[in-house]
């Protein structure tokens, strides 16, 4: 018993800083992947590919020779695999590496957002659907082949009339980049997580979806029940307020207070020059 606790003592006490260190980095990483498994498509991948791992251990020790060859050709690609698998998710978790610190949410552009609320209060009033992305750091410009650029001022006008149920741009979402309309009828990505709610269709699901592999903000105008939604980092919250909206935009998107020293300085000296 003494033994044993003066070889844990020892190895206490040799514990470097370096080791600390290697401790913090790797619990952070494996922090962020929990994160990025939470829920789920992910999760259930990762599921079966422990199911394998597992197998792979199993017939190893009780020497299933076929099985335990199957699986080892299988492993020795497994990287690639999982690179295939999850490139979404390491898209987005390269993406906020990326990120400059301390910052959530960065802008150098103030949105119009009183025209985009009042354009979709009145759109909602109207039961007329709607879908707006707004973009934040990470750019929205893969997603807009087939597309119509407009490069357009923000105005509550322009954003009802795209919907407007006889427009030619009604279909589709429209992206709102550096404080403007930059396109409409745009196609987005449909969310594959199978616990979104069963009565939201592909307009709630493209703005999951354009949430979940970007750090944009989308909010939907259902043409069913004329409720409000805003999506987020995956997640929707359904049925806000126009006042609910308000806030939670000028949160997400913030203003240039909320930029970094930096960032506001570069901006400056552009100005001046
Ligand atoms: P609502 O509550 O308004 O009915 P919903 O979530 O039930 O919305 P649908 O009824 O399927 O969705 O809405 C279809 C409309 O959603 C299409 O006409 C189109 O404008 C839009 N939409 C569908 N798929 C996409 C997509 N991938 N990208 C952008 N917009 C889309
Ligand atoms: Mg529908």
């Amino acid at each position: 018993m003494k033994i044993y606790f003066l070889k844990i003592l020892e190895i206490f006490y040799s514990i470097t800083l370096r080791d600390i260190i290697d401790i913090l980095i790797v619990t952070y990483i494996i922090y962020r992947i929990l994160l990025l498994l939470q829920g789920g498509r992910a999760l259930q991948i990762a599921a079966g590919l422990i199911v394998i791992v597992l197998l792979y251990f199993i017939s190893d020790v009780l020497q299933l020779l076929t099985l335990n060859w199957l699986l080892n050709t299988f492993m020795s690609s497994i990287f690639i695999l999982i690179i295939i698998l999850f490139q979404d998710d390491i898209k987005k978790a390269l993406a906020q590496i990326g990120k400059p610190p301390f910052t959530k949410i960065q802008t150098e552009y103030s949105y119009s957002i009183e025209e985009v609320v009042k354009a979709v209060t009145n759109l909602a009033e109207k039961k007329i659907g709607a879908l707006i992305v707004f973009e934040r750091e990470i750019s929205l410009k893969d997603f807009l082949e087939g597309a119509t650029i407009l490069d357009s001022k923000i105005t509550k006008e322009l954003l009802i009339s795209i919907f407007y149920p006889k427009s030619p741009l009604h279909d589709g979402a429209v992206v709102i980049s550096k404080g403007k309309v930059l396109a409409a009828g745009v196609i987005l990505p449909l969310s594959t997580n199978p616990d979104i709610a069963k009565d939201l269709g592909t307009r709630h699901r493209a703005a999951i979806g354009i949430t979940e592999i970007t750090d944009a903000v989308a909010i939907v105008v259902s043409e069913e029940t004329g409720y409000i939604s805003l999506a987020v980092s995956g997640k929707i919250t359904r049925d806000i307020t126009p006042a609910t909206l308000r806030k939670m935009l000028s949160q997400l998107l913030g203003f240039k207070s909320k930029a970094p020293w930096w960032t506001r300085l570069s901006h400056e000296i552009q100005k001046g020059t």
